[in-house]
């Protein structure tokens, strides 16, 4: 068993305050893999301190100097990317094919993206050519962090790297489920030599040292990814000391599937949901099918489902994982039960293990059909391998029933008809719409609307987040 209990504070790799051990089990056997601390409120103190002292000198370093750093910590990054994939496998039973060239992978072409926008964004700018007034970019200051488990670099990336980039000083609090990953990021972040404080890591649980950073006084900015639930605690939490809170939270993507649409529109629209075992924030996890092609749809949704493997982390290959851990696999295994008594048709899959498998958390991929919108099943974001299809009449239908819910992260739509394609997009209510099955390019914004969250992280955007801006006059 891993032994990683100590914080990364100041510089140095230290013990806890108090001895609070916390053991990550590992989904694929449920047994231990690695223990942890969970800190308390005085070493959340003890890291924020630092971040205090550290942001005085860091925030005064050229653009030039943070971009040697990230340029160091990328080669860093690359030399160690396969402990970094099997670190990710290990911790959420993710495939090793999985966790080496999409989870791995993503983490390091932020970085590349990060390096390349800090290179081009400028600090500094004159208001316009006749005014006498300046614009000044600057960090924000000291930041808190705090990351999921489901995309655990990707995410750690999404806010480290831009908040180096722009100057700002931070304590990250990574998942305790998942923690291995953001302790050996920090590893890296140890041997490139980043000075003292600019980047301290405390691990702990939400209650916690997560509550501990949302109210803290010293800290300026609280960037979450996570739950919904922990953004609505966390916005009250941090409103007492008015600090920048910047959230991306859940949600339940729709997938509209026009009568037009490329020939695999619906096995790939499957392979996407069950991709991760339906552990991502942006799944399209309502399929909604034109009626004039429902049966073919649903034929080809259960066949392609029927054809995934779920199978252990460390086997090779296309198959999915187990889900992270017993709450989320009770959760997912009541949301399934609850599909089937509100009437919708269980078509594949099931709340049975799979073949072969009678330990760990897997999930067979499920598929329901016939399912209303009005159902839990298409209420409830379930982060799991489930997909629920949905009938629709004609395009103002589709759009109503996928804006029909409280989230609004990503959607997407499928049609070989590029002014409905259009048309559709627009109305869809959410920071993303993929067209065609079509990937967002590297430093675009990712994001939600209404529920899902109301910050924009990659890109310029992302580095945007982190700072203030400032309007100085009479500076000609
Ligand atoms: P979670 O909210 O349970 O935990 C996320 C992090 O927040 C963890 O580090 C946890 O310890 C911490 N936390 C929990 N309660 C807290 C509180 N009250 N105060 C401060 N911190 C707290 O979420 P999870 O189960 O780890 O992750 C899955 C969720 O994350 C899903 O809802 C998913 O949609 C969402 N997610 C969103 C995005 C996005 O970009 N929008 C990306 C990935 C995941």
């Amino acid at each position: 068993m891993l032994d990683k209990r100590k914080f990364y504070i100041n510089g140095q790799w230290v013990l806890p305050d108090k001895p609070n051990d916390f053991e990550v089990i590992n989904p694929c056997n449920e047994q231990p893999c690695a223990v942890i601390s969970l800190g308390s409120k005085k070493d959340t103190d003890d890291a924020v301190k630092a971040c205090k002292v550290a942001f005085e000198t860091w925030k005064e370093t050229t653009k030039k100097d943070r971009l040697n750093y990230l340029e160091k910590l990328l080669s860093v990054y690359k030399k160690r990317f396969r402990e970094m994939a099997e670190a990710i496998s290990l911790e959420m039973g993710a495939p090793i094919d999985w966790a080496t060239d999409v989870q791995t992978a993503s983490g390091q072409s932020h970085l590349e993206d990060f390096i390349l926008r800090l290179k081009e964004f400028n600090f500094d700018e004159q208001f316009d050519k006749k005014s006498n007034n300046h614009i000044y970019y600057e960090p924000i200051g000291v930041c808190g962090l705090i990351t999921p488990w489901n995309w655990p670099i990707n995410q750690i990336a999404l806010k480290v790297i831009p908040a180096l980039a722009t100057g700002c000083t931070m304590v990250l609090k990574p998942s305790e489920i998942a923690p291995i990953s953001g302790m050996l990021f920090t590893e890296m972040i140890d041997e490139v030599g980043f000075p003292k404080g600019v980047f301290n890591l405390v691990n702990g649980d939400g209650v916690g040292v997560g509550t501990n950073i949302s109210s803290h006084p010293d800290i300026d900015m609280v960037s979450f990814t996570g739950s919904t639930r922990a953004g609505k605690l966390i916005s009250k939490n941090a409103a007492e000391t008015i600090k920048r809170v910047c959230l991306e939270l859940g949600g339940k993507g729709g997938n509209i599937v026009f009568a037009d649409s490329y020939k695999n529109a619906v096995r790939d629209g499957i392979r996407n949901v069950m991709s991760n075992s339906g552990q991502s924030c942006d799944a399209p996890t309502r399929m909604l099918v034109e009626k004039s092609i429902y049966q073919r749809a649903v034929d080809e949704a259960i066949d392609e489902a029927n054809k995934i493997n779920v199978d252990q982390a460390s086997k090779k290959g296309d198959h999915i994982g187990p889900v992270i851990s017993k709450v989320q696999y009770d959760k997912i295994i009541n949301l399934i039960k609850s599909g089937i008594s509100e009437g919708a048709t269980l078509a594949a899959g099931g709340p049975e293990l799979p073949d072969g498998l009678n330990k760990g958390y897997f999930i067979k991929p499920t598929i329901f059909t016939d399912v209303t919108n009005d159902m839990r099943i298409a209420k409830e974001e379930i982060f799991g391998p489930v997909l629920s299809i949905i009938p629709f009449e004609n395009e103002d239908e589709a759009v109503k029933i996928v804006n029909d819910t409280s989230y609004g992260l990503g959607n997407y739509l499928q049609t070989e008809d590029k002014e409905k394609a259009h048309r559709v997009a627009k109305k869809l209510r959410s920071g993303c719409v993929y067209i065609n099955g079509k990937a967002a390019d590297s430093g675009t914004p990712f994001g939600g609307y209404r529920q899902s969250g109301n910050g924009r992280e990659g890109g310029v955007w992302g580095l945007e987040e982190y700072l203030e801006v400032k309007t100085i006059t009479g500076w000609k």
